[in-house]
């Protein structure tokens, strides 16, 4: 086992009713600054989602305020060790919803949610025969991690998923669906979008991912290459058991699975970039990018 690292980088959220979410939110970036927590939070009226990054001490006492609040005193906070702080700033915002899916009819996954399985029932289930699994992300966090044999889906916002699902799986409703994504917010609300729709066995992975990986039991298995994590790690490693690169380099299209940003910071390009192509290309995504910020300078 590794020493106990300074920092955690927590991860949670919680579909709960919040009153006066505005007010709240502005409390809570008080409450955060005077812990000298970093990250990003989301509150609400469906509920809270947040990580945040900070030291043990700072981090303990910040689990144990929300769980004292009866809204969240069932919290489930993901924890990761870090080095270092994961984040530069604390924003807590007031947002319509929590995650954006923009239906005419909201979804409330207290109403209405797929089934939770645990980490080993999705490893049992997603090898069986027939069953549709579904990534609940982007395609550029597909793109460098994702369960074997699950659908790339083609959408850059997750408010682009329910068109993507009427236009693409409207057939498969007689099938089971199994979903994952990063730690369970978004399938809480894309299971009931699919339950709406009239699938008839809907599934989700509990806790995500990142819970997956830290399964003492399945140990990430079938998961291959990368989790995307929205922080400045970019990254996390889930499979212990095998290593699968699932990603091409931008430039080369060797293997790889490790994101940068385009050096020119008009551009700001998320690509996956190989060692050698960052060294040659300067993290530039392209020569006209290159050129504008040598011509800028
Ligand atoms: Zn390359
Ligand atoms: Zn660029």
């Amino acid at each position: 086992m590794s020493e106990l690292k300074p920092y955690r980088i927590l991860l949670f959220y919680k579909y709960v009713p919040i009153a006066n979410y505005e007010s709240y939110a502005k409390e809570h970036l008080e409450f955060c600054k005077e812990l000298g927590l970093r990250g990003r939070i989301l509150v609400a009226p469906e509920g809270i989602n947040g990580t945040v990054s900070g030291t043990v001490e700072q981090t303990d006492r910040y689990m144990e305020s929300l769980k004292s609040d009866p809204r969240f005193q069932d919290m489930e906070f993901k924890i990761d060790e870090s080095e270092k702080h994961a984040f530069k700033k604390m924003f807590v915002r007031p947002k319509r919803e929590i995650v954006t899916m923009r239906l005419d009819q909201d979804i409330h996954p207290w109403e209405m949610t797929g089934k939770h399985l645990s980490p080993r029932e999705f490893f049992e289930k997603i090898q069986s025969e027939d069953v549709l699994v579904i990534d609940g992300r982007n395609e550029y966090e597909y793109d460098i991690g994702h369960f074997r044999n699950a659908i790339r889906p083609k959408v850059r916002a997750f408010r682009e998923f329910p068109e993507w699902i009427r236009n693409n799986l409207g057939e498969f409703k007689e099938k089971p669906v199994l979903m994952y994504c990063t730690g369970g917010i978004r399938c809480e609300k894309l299971s009931g979008f699919f339950l709406q729709e009239g699938f008839q066995d809907v599934s989700q992975l509990h806790g995500g991912i990142v819970t997956y990986g830290k399964d003492p039991e399945v140990k990430g298995a079938l998961f291959d290459g990368k989790c995307y994590v929205f922080d400045e790690r970019i990254s996390v490693n889930v499979n212990q058991v095998e290593d699968v690169i699932v990603g091409h380099c931008y430039h080369c299209g060797t293997p790889e699975d490790t994101y940068v940003n385009c050096a020119n910071p008009r551009c700001h390009l998320q690509h996956i970039c190989c060692p050698e192509c960052e060294k040659k290309h300067q993290r530039f995504c392209s020569e006209q990018c290159r050129d504008a910020a040598q011509s800028a300078g």
